[in-house]
């Protein structure tokens, strides 16, 4: 048996292959002032590299296949609007002139200032969006410094069919390798949240990131496996594992193909309930993804992604203009717009929330309390929703309710805008439903009050299990408390659906637990009938809701609801998850 590394398992699936490390250029970067006759031509060099990087990302997002999920697009457009920002387009060139630097030299002051910044915050997803930073920044360093392209820069094969060992990979350079048909990558840095491994999701690449070591331990062209849930990677396994691995691999195509036969059949039970199952979409161009996996609505729009990387807020035409491409695209299908959660901890380039008093950003000004308390960063959305609603069928969701005044100021707003509105001659759905999100528990445990002043309800179980159980997830020294099957958490979650039931109320639930098979069964039991998850678990959760029998489920969860150990809370849902 040879060596076993462990990281973290980002992107599902098992490949078997030859290794291919590949070495980021390592840049010596020469500092030094220059004299002032030279200065314009220097301008001119770091002007003239900006073009080039700009010139090669388009030249990739040209050929993106038009099958493949488009949220890679996205990633590239990022990529392709950071060159266009002050931060990188202006600023070095002012250090150039006023420093009188070399470009490298003025273009890496500015990244290790803009790594900073990401890097002291708390929020991981932006943490990681210095990684954006770096791979923009040593796309200009490249051309500045004249250095030969990648091998899977070259329009050959030489990649296909190997497991690609690197530190860090940007999402255009994993692009590329696709492209040549690579069958896994392993990274040394990255987590779940950097863009190139949820580009990894996107395409179906399975993915091992953070790996330590990876390029000393793995020798070029060793046969390695990978296992991109467990996040394991087995360097020279010996044939037993090669043969177990195999068959694994058999087995998830096999079962692809199945699932992929579920497209377009209805989520129904076997004693005949219809369940509504929808997805979570982040941007526009995730329409795709949300289409090939047979979603019949979003039941979750995150637009906060539209704030994010760039300097400016966007505008109300811009927003209009991206609730629109959903909305047309779902052809009258529900397309759930949640306004602006945004918290103490994320700041965007363009907007910055006051930090004072902030030691406990989770519970500070986020979400509908930031945006009651910032009417202008509010009203274009507000403005932008109701107009898309023209278009479809729009709902509107409110995150983070915790108190019915909050509420009633989103209503009052509402009111005034649709006045607005009207006067100004634009159109909108009069009786556009305005929904919740339950994921604050004191709004869990008074459900029924908002139950009546809402058109529906949705489950945010991300935010309502660390809440409930005083545990952030992404908190290594106490994450081992979070868990979904916290009797206390049941119960929230029970008394949401409940409340939902006896006010007619429809609940939905849309953080990731309705996604994660393992629970499908159990909440189906307790009476959840509308799921909303990442497109890619659907057909999954499809294929659960299908050889299911409610009446069996309602009984093993009242059972459950009764439990107060863990332990055979597990014991019971493993049970019912092994009902054939
Ligand atoms: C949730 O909290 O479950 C949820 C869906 O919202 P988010 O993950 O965006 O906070
Ligand atoms: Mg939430």
């Amino acid at each position: 048996m040879g060596l076993i590394l462990t990281g973290v398992g980002v992107s599902k699936g098992i490949a078997i292959g030859n290794a291919c490390l590949l070495n980021r250029d390592q840049f010596e970067i020469n500092e030094y002032v220059l004299p002032k006759h030279l200065i314009a031509e220097e301008v001119a060099r770091f002007r003239h590299a900006l073009a080039t990087a700009k010139k090669q990302l388009k030249a990739i997002h040209r050929k993106i296949p038009r099958n493949t999920p488009v949220d890679i697009a996205s990633f590239l457009e990022t990529h392709l609007l950071m060159l266009d920002d002050s931060a990188l387009s202006e600023v070095p060139i002012r250090l150039i002139k006023n420093q009188q630097c070399n470009a490298e030299w003025a273009l890496k002051q500015q990244r290790d200032g803009l790594v900073g910044v990401f890097e002291a915050m708390d929020d991981p997803y932006l943490r990681t969006r210095k990684d954006d930073v770096d791979h923009v920044v040593h796309r200009i360093l490249r051309i500045l410094l004249n250095h030969a392209p990648q091998p899977f820069e070259a329009p050959d094969n030489r990649l296909t069919g190997c497991i690609v060992v690197v530190e860090d990979l940007s999402p255009a350079d994993s692009l590329l390798m696709h492209q040549q048909g690579i069958a896994a990558f392993v990274t040394e840095s990255g987590g779940v949240t950097s863009h190139t491994t949820i580009l990894a999701r996107s395409l179906g690449i399975p993915a091992v990131a953070g790996v330590r070591h990876a390029r000393r331990d793995i020798q070029h062209n060793a046969v390695v496996i990978i296992d991109g849930q467990q996040g394991l990677v087995l360097v020279d396994p010996d044939e037993q594992a090669l043969r177990y691995f195999r068959a694994r691999q058999r087995e998830e195509k096999r079962h692809a193909t199945q699932l992929a036969k579920l497209k377009n059949q209805p989520a129904v039970t076997r004693d005949g309930v219809t369940i509504t199952l929808h997805a979570n979409v982040e941007l526009p161009d995730d329409l795709y993804a949300l289409k090939r996996a047979g979603a019949t609505g979003v039941g979750l729009y995150r637009t906060e992604f539209l704030y994010m990387n760039r300097a400016q807020l966007p505008s109300e035409e811009e927003q209009l203009h991206a609730y629109l491409r959903i909305v047309r695209g779902m052809k009258g299908a529900p397309v759930t717009i949640r306004t602006l959660d945004l918290g103490a901890d994320k700041m965007l380039n363009g907007y910055r929330v006051d930090m004072q008093g902030a030691a406990n950003p989770a519970l500070g000004l986020r979400a509908v309390r930031l945006c009651l308390k910032d009417l202008a960063l509010f009203r274009p959305q507000l403005r932008a929703i109701l107009r898309a609603s023209a278009y479809g069928a729009v709902r509107m969701m409110i995150p983070m309710l915790a108190a019915p005044h909050e509420l009633a100021q989103v209503m009052v707003l509402v009111a005034q805008i649709k006045q607005e509105l009207m006067e100004e001659g634009h159109k909108y759905d009069e009786k556009m439903p305005i929904g919740g999100m339950i994921e604050v528990p004191a709004a869990a445990l008074m459900a029924d009050a908002f139950a009546h002043q809402l058109d529906f309800m949705s489950i945010g179980t991300n935010d309502l299990i660390q809440y409930a159980l005083a545990t952030d997830r992404i908190n290594e020294a106490v994450n081992y408390l979070y868990n979904p099957l916290h009797p206390g958490v049941l119960r929230l979650i029970h008394m949401t659906i409940l409340a939902g039931h006896k006010t007619k109320t429809p609940v939905a639930m849309c953080g990731e637990m309705a996604g994660d098979a393992r629970y499908t069964r159990l909440l189906l039991g307790m009476g959840l009938n509308q799921f909303s998850m990442h497109p890619a678990m659907l057909l999954e959760i499809k294929s659960i809701v299908q050889a299911s029998s409610l009446a069996d489920l309602r009984k093993m969860a009242r059972k459950v609801l009764k439990c107060s150990d863990p332990d055979e809370i597990n014991a019971l849902v493993d049970k019912m998850n092994a009902w054939s």
